[in-house]
């Protein structure tokens, strides 16, 4: 590892020469950690905690950095004025914002690795967008724009507009992004019904994102490996600039392509699926690291360099993205290592009577 003064030194690299390069690797998913952390209330999911638990905050843009996040993206998600009217705290906005903001960046400009990562700024689904109202489209404009500009003020190397439902939005979002002249990363997140909600197909709604000049276009959240991989394909086959992918990490499936309407019965033994699982009891429908890990490898596969993971991130999983797609990282010291476990381990120390008794453990 090289000291800070060494560091300083190390150009830091684009987003664009960084992906034409390899992998880059993004944690998203703050929400829902940041929830199961204890810093935040779900269904509400405004983000407060820049304010009031600025420590946690760092503390979790620190491990996904250890776990090989190049791009440390301030978490801003919710944190517009639409959210903070609703709560009551519109004052805030700005103040929540800007913490947001300073923390990513100083984790970002104190890497563990020897390259600064990068950090983003962040705006998402405004949840107030209507297509048939174009009041509410210059509202979200305005929501955009002062998010952005925050952003550029508080030193963003890169935009993230992301989670879009309505193609309309995002390429409102695209459209105000591009003016700061930032490089911009942008991706969508349809519905159950497989199109955006103002009609435009998903493939469709990124060859226009691409025509709009974003810089790297894609997916990210709602949808699992499962539902989101078809689309990639098509997506990448589709367009010439950069593709992302970042799936939740629930086991969706054709009948629920989005984690809104998984069901489980949550250890009821009624005969009726229960619809109680979004948000907050996901838990039994969660991916494994082997799945996102050959989700990763995957995608890169075909050619997706930019990967990561959204709503049900942690650590481990975004250390096996990295991993999957050939990185060493930080946390890769820690990655699992059987041979010295005490049942199924290979080690000669391990008792012949312990490794014999493993399929009646
Ligand atoms: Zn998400």
């Amino acid at each position: 590892m090289i000291n800070s003064k060494e560091r300083s030194k190390v150009k830091k690299r684009s987003l664009i020469e960084r992906l034409n390069s390899g992998p880059v690797i993004c944690a998203e998913g703050f929400l829902f950690e940041i929830e199961k952390r204890g810093y935040m209330s779900s269904g509400e999911f405004v983000p407060m905690v820049s304010l009031e638990h600025p420590e946690a905050l760092e503390n979790l843009h620190r491990d996904f950095q250890h776990a090989g996040s190049d791009i440390v993206q301030a978490f801003t998600y919710n944190g517009h004025r639409e959210k903070m009217k609703l709560i009551g705290k519109e004052k805030l906005l700005e103040p929540l914002n800007r913490a947001a903001l300073k923390i990513a960046k100083k984790v970002a400009t104190s890497p563990i690795g020897n390259e600064p990562n990068l950090m983003a700024g962040n705006i998402s689904n405004s949840n107030i967008w209507n297509n048939k109202d174009s009041k509410t489209q210059l509202e979200v404009e305005k929501m955009f724009s002062e998010m952005v500009g925050w952003a550029v003020e508080e030193g963003a190397d890169i935009l993230i507009g992301e989670t879009f439902y309505y193609a309309e939005e995002a390429y409102k979002a695209l459209e105000v992004m591009k003016k700061s002249g930032l490089p911009s990363v942008i991706t969508i997140a349809p519905m159950g019904e497989n199109i955006m909600r103002d009609g435009v197909s998903i493939v469709d709604t990124c060859k226009e994102l691409e025509q709009l000049g974003g810089d790297v276009v894609g997916m990210n959240c709602f949808r699992g490996p499962n539902t989101m991989m078809p689309y990639l394909k098509e997506i990448r086959k589709a367009l010439k600039c950069h593709v992302a992918a970042l799936p939740i990490t629930y086991r969706t499936t054709e009948k629920d392509p989005t984690f809104f309407n998984l069901t489980d019965n949550n250890g009821c033994t009624c005969a009726t699926p229960h619809r109680t699982t979004f948000p907050t009891a996901l838990d039994p429908m969660q991916c494994s690291r082997y799945e996102i890990g050959k989700f990763a490898k995957d995608a890169y596969s075909l050619g997706i360099n930019y990967l990561g993971v959204c709503c049900g991130a942690n650590p481990m999983l975004i250390r096996e993205v990295a991993e999957s797609v050939g990185l060493k990282v930080p946390a890769s010291k820690y990655r699992e290592n059987m041979s010295h476990h005490f049942i199924y381990g290979t080690h000669k120390k391990i008792p012949k009577h312990m490794k014999d008794y493993g399929d009646k453990a």
